[in-house]
């Protein structure tokens, strides 16, 4: 439902509103002199023809005449008794007889020019209170608003992301010089999708594309056009590339298609006319591009597998890119490039934190080195050639990123629940390090977040194309062994509900693991069989964890007492705690 401050802001709804309220005004004007004050009797009026005093007297083929006595300056009206004879009778009688409406030219004059006066003053407040709102951005147009965000990015800007940059160069040509194309008789694409997760890069890659052509950029949102009134985002739409047109060249990006180009439910009947109309506009104004504009649209969306088929049409959006979660050479140059205006201390490992990094996203590393850069602006007092970021300030900001910020007061929580938080933290832990070497301990803490969970272990796959059968075991394990740990230490009636995420991921491994990767033993993928065979995958994974952990009860209890007594180890550290152990063995 909109509040009526909404409505307030939308322009239709304004518009609406002041039409109306002129009409009525119009209306009321004219109905104002259509009934003057005074309606006397017909025998009056005979009476005062008889006596001389009528001047003047205006015929009508209403209901009702007017006429004016002598020495007044007003009209009364009277009954018409719609006589032929009457207009020369009184002729004859030398009053002054005319035809026209119960209006006079006079008045009618007097009511257009008043009504016009309202109507200019409602203008008046009409646009004076849309300029004083205080959301300015609905006083401006949508193509204003998106102009208004004007970049001077490039590609060089942008770390990664090669093969969509590959991609996409073309474009920027075709920006910069459309006639070449023409000349060629090539058909650029009119639209270009970029998909992908959150974060990686869309905006800025359309936003370096303008920078490169050196083009203007309007950029709207899919979500902007919701909830709007019929017609006004297809107004929207038109108004905006009117805009681009002006320019000959432009990029047009709309962030969250799906809001407006999403897929409806097969068979459902959602019409929905304002979404559709939006649609049909932008689709209608894409085609209309003459090829010698260097206009492209481009769109972004966090999932293709949800947009209209009929956007993806040839000269629709004909040219999907993904833009995806850096690999590790991406991360290293995201992290390098935004780590170029930050004094970072000679003892960080970027390298390292590249490792420790993996999916996470660039708006995430970007936020990472943000958080760190705070933490170090906090700790140093004043700015000296000494205050760098150190890698306890990225340490802190990981955490952050990865759990939100940490549970400041911990003076509440019993001694009871943080050695049940270190034993099942080692528990995957250790099953980390023993079942996947390959994979990155980053972190183990039992410093609970912010956000409720009670401490993590980072454990971190290396980046891959694929994943073995033994692989998803192994990562069905680890997710297990921190409630096993729990059984064996405290006991089967002890275990705690501190391991309903990890279940819930075992479950969902295991339902891939026979459903979609077809890994057991039939390829049946639904049904009662599947069930049992999801069921048996996830009770002999369960047995198989607690072995490991009986047979490595010695380094589960080296890493909880480490844990209890500094809250946090980080990779190194655990590698220690395991050789020594080993070799105390
Ligand atoms: P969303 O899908 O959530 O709209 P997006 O894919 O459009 O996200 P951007 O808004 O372009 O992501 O990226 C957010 C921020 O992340 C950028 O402003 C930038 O600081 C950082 N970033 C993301 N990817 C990169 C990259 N490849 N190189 C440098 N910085 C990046």
């Amino acid at each position: 439902m909109l509040t009526f401050k909404e409505l307030r802001g939308n322009n239709i709804f304004g518009a609406i509103v002041f039409v109306l309220i002129a009409l009525l005004i119009v209306a009321a004007v004219l109905i104002k002199n259509r009934t003057p004050v005074e309606n006397r009797p017909y025998k009056e009026f005979m009476a005062a023809v008889e006596q001389g005093r009528v001047e003047e007297v205006i015929l009508t083929e209403d209901a009702l005449f007017k006429y004016r006595l002598s020495g007044q300056t007003s009209f009364v009206t009277t009954d018409n008794p719609h006589r032929d004879s009457l207009k020369e009778e009184l002729l004859l009688r030398g009053i002054n007889v005319s035809e026209g409406s119960l209006v006079t030219g006079k008045n009618a004059v007097s009511t257009g020019l008043s009504a016009l006066f309202f109507v200019a003053v409602l203008v008046f407040v009409y646009r004076t209170a849309n300029r004083s709102q205080t959301k300015p951005a609905m006083a401006l147009s949508m193509a204003d608003q998106a102009q208004s965000s004007v970049h001077y990015l490039k590609f060089d800007d942008i770390a990664g992301n090669e093969e969509a940059k590959e991609q996409v160069t073309d474009i920027v040509d075709f920006i910069k010089n459309p006639e070449k194309y023409e000349r060629y008789g090539a058909r650029m694409p009119h639209g270009v999708i970029f998909y992908g997760p959150p974060g990686t890069g869309k905006t800025l890659m359309a936003k370096a594309i303008a920078g490169e052509a050196d083009s203007p950029f309007y950029a709207v949102s899919g979500s902007d056009f919701v909830q709007m009134y019929v017609g006004v985002g297809a107004g929207r739409i038109r108004e905006l590339f009117q805009k681009a047109r002006e320019n000959k060249k432009a990029v047009i990006f709309i962030d969250e298609i799906d809001a407006m180009g999403k897929k409806r439910a097969s068979g459902a009947h959602d019409s929905n006319d304002e979404r559709e109309q939006t649609l049909n506009a932008l689709l209608s104004e894409m085609s209309g591009f003459s090829s010698g504009d260097g206009i492209i649209v481009i769109a972004a969306t966090n999932r293709l597998d949800t947009i209209d088929e009929a956007l993806l049409r040839p000269g629709r959006f004909d040219r999907q890119v993904e833009i995806g979660l850096p690999d590790y050479n991406a991360r290293k140059e995201i992290l390098s490039l935004h780590m170029k205006n930050k004094p970072l201390g000679d003892n960080v490992d970027l390298e390292a934190l590249a490792k420790q990094t993996v999916y996470f996203s660039g708006a995430m590393l970007e936020n990472l080195l943000n958080e760190a850069a705070i933490n170090a602006a906090r700790r140093c007092e004043s700015v000296t050639a000494k205050a760098k970021i150190a890698p306890d300030d990225i340490d802190k900001a990981y955490y952050t990123v990865v759990a939100g910020s940490e549970k400041k007061d911990r003076s509440n929580i019993k001694q009871r629940e943080r050695e049940i938080t270190a034993y099942h933290e080692s528990g995957h832990a250790l099953a980390a390090k023993i079942l996947s070497p390959e994979n990155t301990v980053a972190k183990v803490t039992i410093i609970p977040s912010a956000r409720g969970a009670g401490g993590f272990c980072v454990n971190i796959p290396p980046d891959k194309m694929y994943y073995t059968k033994q692989e998803i075991e192994s990562q069905i394990m680890i997710n297990f062994a921190g409630r096993v740990s729990e059984e064996l230490i405290f006991g089967e009636d002890k275990i705690t509900t501190g391991a309903s995420n990890d279940i819930e991921k075992c479950v969902s491994l295991a339902t891939d693991y026979i459903n979609k990767f077809a890994m057991g033993k039939s390829f049946l993928r639904e049904g009662q069989d599947s069930k049992k065979q999801i069921s048996e995958l996830l009770e002999s994974m369960y047995e198989r964890t607690k072995d490991l952990l009986r047979e490595n009860m010695g380094i589960i209890n080296k890493i909880a007492e480490q844990l209890l007594a500094k809250e946090s180890l980080n990779e190194d550290e655990i590698d220690r705690i395991i050789e020594l152990e080993k070799k105390a063995a």
